[in-house]
């Protein structure tokens, strides 16, 4: 059988590529239109009419000769031979830029196809791409596609399985010689891949930023010269001085109150759900005759706080999740960074942290890999440090829920989710300001130095994929968000209903742990058990409140959980008040990376130390500001 075909996808950020290597493999590559989300190389497999092929998603890169980490890597892949052929994709819409990068490929690997994505948009926008023009000049096949449409790459396969299927000498002949001086044949050692990168000189990028821009032209017909008008008029209005900061704030508060409205009505129809199904379990339970503490262990601990999980958290964060991902896919992302350059400059950091801060908001481990779009070292680390000071996925379950449950009421009425949703929106603002605040410590002390300028790309705004959006947000993010709660929780309440039930010299061991760590907790507005929660939680932020949950319950108060207000209850027997909601709320804003976000550190840095570094920061930012809130508490509760 003949050995997979490799074929690299490759291309300027936000071209699509991801988006193709999904059509063509059936993968979930995560995709966004914004540039510098892909910065890994991923694998996946297809096949053509003669070929099977090993598809390689490599990051979106400007040019050959690279600036940053993610850019190396596509360098790489690319020099060193690896590639039997090219997918080179290019955005119809800004030819021009695009080619260069197709001319510096097709410099080192003549089996290049140029792939033409986002016709769709192209056509909308009036402007219209003669194939056989770019072809003829560039000598190597063109194809148009829409890379979301399966059916638009049947041509784009066909094609591949031609190249594929033809001899490396057969392709020079596509090699049009007065274009690019082609001297060599494709070869695959890694030493001649490099020299081939050192060929590409500075004088030479001109010459093919020339050599793209003419092509561009002869074969572009732009037949609505104002079509970029109406992005121009937008792009003023999210990113000037005097509307941009008030767009941004007002749009994530708009994304809360719309899920804490719309999230309560299937919450507590959940919570109903469940509860009749207890009644069943309880009863099948016993009727196999199972012991009663088992009963208890499974049924009232283990079974009430998943069901708890579920009917809590899934709601928002279905709603949730879509939202940020429907912005993301719009384009917006970028223009967040364009906001918030200049307050990362002025904290001596590096404006694209504004977009590794953003993906922090999905998940903290993606947001410190995600620090490879930032090409100076200083900067980056800087980046990686501070990335857990925004919350993920993991944590906004115990905010929103929290929120509604002390401080705004169950959010039935527009005002009292509106005032939930700012509530929220106020927490997202400083954890913000804590990397603001971070960053700038970092960068007076032990990262020092000014920050470097970049070239930040705002992609033009897309029509959003409504259907996809949802699935892969409910798949993705969702669904595994829960599924890692459920799983983490399970063995965490187990031990936690051991610790409860386990004593020793009379107290059992949870109250002796909780009681241990009572003192140091008390000080910052907590109790014992929420900062044993906070530890057994580090593998997974999103069994923080499950495990507090779970240890109030061991001890015996065994409320029924129908709903916010009994949850509410429960908590309240425990001794919580809005202080200690508030504090809870600001340490887990504040406080260690998970276990896989230590982990990612670790790689990502090599080091120790800064591993270190990014658990201590964000605790004693946490720790402080918990004394602080708790002390003024205090105060205010004696006046
Ligand atoms: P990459 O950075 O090159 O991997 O780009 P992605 O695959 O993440 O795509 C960037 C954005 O363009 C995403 O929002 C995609 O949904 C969108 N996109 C990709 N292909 C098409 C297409 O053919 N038509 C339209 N309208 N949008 C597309």
């Amino acid at each position: 059988m003949e050995a997979a075909k490799t074929v690299a996808i490759a291309g300027n950020p936000n071209v699509g590529k991801s988006t193709l290597f999904n059509t063509l493999t059936g993968m979930h590559q995560h995709t966004g239109n914004w540039a510098g989300k892909t910065v890994a190389n991923a694998h996946g497999c297809c096949r053509t009419q003669n070929h099977t092929c090993t598809l390689v998603d490599i990051p979106g890169t400007y040019s050959l000769l690279a600036h940053s980490a993610e850019e190396e890597i596509a360098r790489d892949f690319l020099c060193t031979g690896k590639a039997d052929a090219v997918i080179v994709v290019c955005d119809a819409t800004c030819l021009e830029r695009n080619l260069n990068l197709t001319l510096q490929i097709l410099k080192i690997n003549p089996n290049v196809i140029l792939c033409v994505n986002l016709m769709d948009e192209a056509e909308k926008k009036g402007i219209s791409v003669n194939f056989s023009v770019l072809s003829d000049s560039l000598g190597i096949p063109a194809v148009g596609i829409c890379a979301r449409k399966k059916k638009s790459v049947k041509n784009l396969l066909h094609t591949l399985d031609t190249v594929l299927s033809s001899t490396p000498t057969d392709l020079t002949s596509f090699y049009t010689a007065s274009l690019i001086p082609h001297n060599q044949e494709a070869d695959s050692s890694m030493d001649a891949g490099a020299d081939k990168v050192a060929e590409i000189e500075i004088t030479d990028v001109n010459n093919l930023i020339k050599t793209a821009e003419s092509i561009a032209a002869k074969a572009v017909t732009f037949h609505n010269p104002y079509y970029r008008e109406k992005d121009i008029r937008l792009d003023k209005f999210l990113t000037s001085r005097l509307t941009g900061y008030p767009v941004m704030i007002l749009l994530l508060a708009v994304i809360f109150w719309l899920t804490i409205s719309f999230s309560n009505y299937p919450s507590t129809l959940l919570s109903n759900l469940f509860n009749r199904l207890e009644d069943g379990l309880s009863a099948a339970l016993f009727y196999i005759g199972i012991p009663l503490w088992l009963h208890n262990l499974l049924v009232l601990g283990a079974y009430r706080v998943l069901s708890w999980v579920v009917a809590v958290m899934l709601p928002p964060m279905a709603i949730f999740f879509p939202l940020f991902t429907l912005l993301e896919d719009m384009g917006y992302l970028p223009r967040i960074a364009y906001n918030l350059d200049h307050c990362f400059k002025g904290c001596h950091a590096c404006g694209k942290q504004a977009l590794t801060m953003c993906m922090g908001f999905g998940c903290n481990a993606a947001g410190v890999v995600g620090c490879r779009i930032i090409d100076s070292p200083r900067e980056r680390l800087i980046a990686v440090l501070t990335n857990s000071l925004v919350p993920c996925n993991g944590r906004f379950p115990l905010l929103i829920t929290l929120s509604v449950m002390f401080f705004t009421g169950a959010a039935t009425g527009i005002l009292q989710s509106a005032a939930s949703a700012l509530l929220l929106t106020g927490f997202i603002l400083l954890g913000v300001g804590m990397t603001f605040l971070a960053s700038r410590l970092l960068s007076v002390t032990v990262l020092k130095g000014l920050p470097s300028s970049f070239v930040l790309e705002l992609p033009p705004y897309r029509r959003p994929q409504p259907c996809r959006i949802l699935l892969r947000s409910l798949l993705d993010r969702t669904l595994f968000v829960l599924g890692r709660a459920a799983l983490v929780a399970a063995p965490a309440g187990i031990i936690i209903w051991l610790a409860a039930n386990i004593t020793v010299s009379g107290s059992t061991l949870l109250a002796l742990c909780a009681g241990f760590l009572e003192p140091f907790a008390r000080l910052m507005g907590l109790d014992g058990v929420i900062l044993i929660a906070f530890i057994l939680g580090i593998p997974a932020n999103e069994i923080v409140l499950p495990i507090i949950l779970m240890a109030y319950l061991s001890t015996g108060s065994l409320v029924e959980m129908k709903s916010l207000t009994s949850l509410h209850a429960l908590l309240a027997a425990n001794g919580w008040t809005p202080v200690t909601a508030l504090c809870t709320m600001l340490f887990s804003l504040l406080h260690w990376p998970c276990a896989t976000t230590l982990m990612t550190i670790k790689k990502e840095t090599g080091s120790l130390k800064w591993t270190l570094a990014a658990f201590l920061l964000p605790t004693l930012f946490g720790c402080v500001i918990c004394i602080l809130v708790n002390g003024i508490g205090s105060l205010l509760s004696c006046i």
